[in-house]
């Protein structure tokens, strides 16, 4: 029994990349193809993974990705993250990323999805006070953002949510 349940786990987490996988031509992009539960060259520690890419495609966005359950949780968000209170900033989910993900800079060609230059903007790790479907609270450590954030579930918007330093 305990196989079983194993099995059927590793199925669901595989399942959710299987959206990076089919937005992606793996011979044309330089992103990695990535796997569920990999792993970083050069992870110092077992702390979760905080990044945020500034992405400089047709429209400028910030990508927020937090690490769980083996990938990266990722949000798109159409203007530059916030250090101070007060500030709330629309976010909105995308498609999970693999790990691989956060060490990634690079220009995506023209034509393929995402096309423009991955930078990345601030990097860190993150605990988690709160994870759940509607709002979460986590800790971020990064050079630019640093202390407690939230993201609450914003559904005036497919897939919204809100970010804000709290
Ligand atoms: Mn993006």
């Amino acid at each position: 029994m305990p196989l079983k349940k194993t099995v059927l786990i590793t199925g669901l987490i595989k399942m959710s990349l299987d959206e990076y996988f089919r937005k992606r031509d793996f011979s044309k992009t330089p992103e990695p193809c990535g796997k569920v539960g990999g792993e970083l060259p050069h992870r110092s520690d077992e702390k979760k993974i905080y990044v945020v890419q500034k992405h400089d495609a047709s429209h400028l966005h910030y990508d927020l990705r937090l690490e769980k359950d083996g990938v990266l949780k990722s949000w798109a968000i159409p203007k530059e993250p916030v250090t101070v209170k007060g500030v709330k900033r629309l976010a909105i989910q995308t498609e999970d990323h693999p790990i691989e993900y956060a060490n990634f800079e690079g220009v995506i060609p023209e034509g393929e999805y995402g096309a423009g230059t991955v930078e990345i903007w601030d990097k860190g790790t993150f605990d988690v006070e709160e994870w759940g479907d509607e709002k979460i609270v986590v800790h971020i450590h990064g050079e630019k953002l640093k202390g407690r954030y939230c993201l609450v579930r914003f559904k005036k918007y497919e897939n919204g949510w809100l970010f804000f330093k709290a």
